[in-house]
């Protein structure tokens, strides 16, 4: 048997869904997987950081992280290839405190290169479920002398319904901690809005699929609006992910959409590339 990953579109939205099948008893997988425990203490993951636009400013106060693996024989692994494995192994908490330690210890460096910089974080359903997290994570900051508000925490529909009574817990631990909140892939998924209503969220996440589909179909462009009116009468701010060209921020501006991120302001980029790539922007 071999390590099947494939993309599937889901029935009832049509909308794509990775799902990785994870067969344990084939050699593939298992070397897959004990190559993966090592990655951290072979320092082979590496934090790629994407900026995000402020709309109304033009300026980059904001970014997200985005785990890559720097394989000796593979190369550059994308993270769909691995994640999947790490989380039905639960190897994923040990990745997620490794991102936030990696991004607090270059916090000064990062703020030094045009202003403050709040990060964004990919959480994982594991991590939603351990109720230490929220402790572990303050630990962290207070060990890096770093402000929890620096941290913004990205969690998407689906792992927050996942189990909605622990999740709303964790939530509010972090909030309370101080770490911003935003929903990811916000439209994909089947979060209801009475969950949206009492959750402490900061702010909400547009999904590519509807952001890039703004210069061409009318829906789309409907949902992008929804979506930032919902959000601005919640009181949460808005960014939109996958902006790939000026058209498509031209339209985000005139819908007074909050951020913007895609490949249009810059790719994902190593840390060090990415403080030289803002300090030129800020100039
Ligand atoms: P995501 O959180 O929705 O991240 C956005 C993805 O869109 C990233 O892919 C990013 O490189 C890509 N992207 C950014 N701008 C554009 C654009 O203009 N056009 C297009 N087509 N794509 C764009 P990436 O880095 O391959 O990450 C894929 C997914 O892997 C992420 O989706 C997230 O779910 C997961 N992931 C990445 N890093 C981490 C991590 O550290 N922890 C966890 N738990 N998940 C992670
Ligand atoms: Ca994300
Ligand atoms: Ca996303
Ligand atoms: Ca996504």
């Amino acid at each position: 048997a071999v390590i099947a990953m494939y993309v599937a579109k889901n029935k009832s939205t049509g909308i794509q869904v990775y799902n990785a099948a994870l067969d344990s008893s084939s050699p593939e997988t298992l070397s897959m997987l004990s190559e993966l425990r090592n990655a951290v203490e072979n320092n082979e993951l590496r934090v790629y950081l994407q900026p995000k636009l402020h709309i109304a400013s033009g300026t980059v106060s904001s970014a997200e992280a985005l785990v890559r693996w720097q394989h000796p024989v593979r190369g550059l692994v994308p993270p769909m290839q691995f994640i999947p494995f790490a989380e039905q192994t639960g190897y994923i908490r040990q990745m997620t405190l490794w991102m936030f330690e990696e991004v607090a210890r270059n916090m000064q460096l990062l703020n030094s290169a045009g202003g403050p910089l709040c990060v964004s974080v990919n959480l994982s359903t594991r991590d939603l479920l351990d109720q230490d997290f929220p402790d572990k994570l303050e630990d962290l900051m207070r060990k890096h002398g770093v402000a929890t508000d620096s941290f913004c925490l990205e969690i998407t529909e689906s792992a927050i319904m996942d189990d909605p009574d622990r999740a709303e817990a964790t939530l509010n631990r972090l909030s309370q901690r101080g770490f911003k909140l935003s929903i990811d892939d916000f439209g994909t998924g089947y979060s209801s809005l009475a969950y949206l209503k009492r959750l402490p969220v900061n702010e909400l996440k547009i999904d590519k699929s509807f952001v890039m589909g703004m210069d061409g179909d009318e829906s789309d462009s409907l949902i992008v609006k929804s979506t930032i009116e919902l959000a601005h009468n919640l009181g949460k701010t808005v960014v939109a992910e996958g902006v790939e060209n000026q058209v498509i921020t031209d339209k985000l501006r005139a819908l007074s959409c909050d951020e913007a991120q895609g490949y249009h302001l810059s790719r994902p980029l190593p840390l060090e590339q990415f403080t030289a790539w803002r300090l030129k922007f800020s100039e």
